[in-house]
């Protein structure tokens, strides 16, 4: 994978790629970025991402997916993305900081557009207000909800309990105290120190979850 601007957010995608074993080729055109990656990642090139030429010589067209971490300089960060889109083969993630630059990059064809304050904040703001330790959040209002079984679900089998039709949401997976997680099944059992995933709707799965 190739992760173009290695500011705070490219250089921790490219970081977590490579701690995950995805090697990674860094790209920035600030000397003192390239230096703070090098031997960090597998390859980091000093260049400007807005020009095709560079990007060919860089073999970038030949990668699977690219990220571009460039937001303040909303120019170099379209050009490079107008360049990218040029290549058949790479999906491009680029990281936009206003709704206008989202739009532009959207409109441009670039298939994964993200807003790293605005995705965080949201996320933030259900983490601050109540029981979840953990919320993810899928197109069409689905979300992941993790979080402690409220009363209501515990100290009896699943399926007796029926969350699903009652609530309308499923507890896909369970915690136990010192424990690793685990499917759930009809016959898990939740009890008051587990942590559980909840999916389902948005409403459903917070309506659930605020039981707690
Ligand atoms: P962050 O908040 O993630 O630190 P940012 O939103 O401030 O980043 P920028 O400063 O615009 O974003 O860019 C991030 C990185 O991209 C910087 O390290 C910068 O040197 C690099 N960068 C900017 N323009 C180019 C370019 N044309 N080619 C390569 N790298 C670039």
């Amino acid at each position: 994978m190739a992760v173009i601007g290695l500011g705070r957010f490219g250089g921790a995608v490219a970081l977590e790629l490579e701690s995950q074993g995805t090697e990674v080729l860094g790209i920035d055109n600030d000397e003192d970025k390239v230096q703070a990656f090098n031997g960090q990642l597998t390859h980091v090139v000093r260049a400007d991402s807005t020009k095709e030429e560079v990007l060919r010589q860089l073999s970038v067209h030949e990668f699977d997916r690219v990220v571009v971490g460039i937001g303040t300089d909303i120019e170099a960060s379209i050009l490079t993305a107008s360049r990218l889109l040029k290549f058949v083969t790479p999906i491009i993630w680029a990281k936009a900081i206003s709704e206008p630059h989202a739009e532009i990059l959207e409109q441009l064809g670039v298939q994964h557009v993200v807003r790293p304050e605005n995705d965080m904040g949201r996320r933030i703001a259900h983490l601050v207000r109540g029981a979840m330790l953990d919320y993810v959040e899928f197109e069409d209002n689905f979300v992941m909800i993790r979080t402690s079984p409220p009363t209501i679900a515990q100290d009896r089998p699943l399926e007796v309990l029926q969350l699903r039709s009652k609530f309308d949401i499923t507890v896909v997976a369970v915690k136990r105290r010192g424990g690793v997680w685990e499917h759930t099944t009809g016959q898990t059992v939740l009890y008051d120190d587990d942590q559980i995933i909840v999916q389902g709707s948005k409403n459903k799965a917070e309506a659930f979850s605020s039981l707690v």
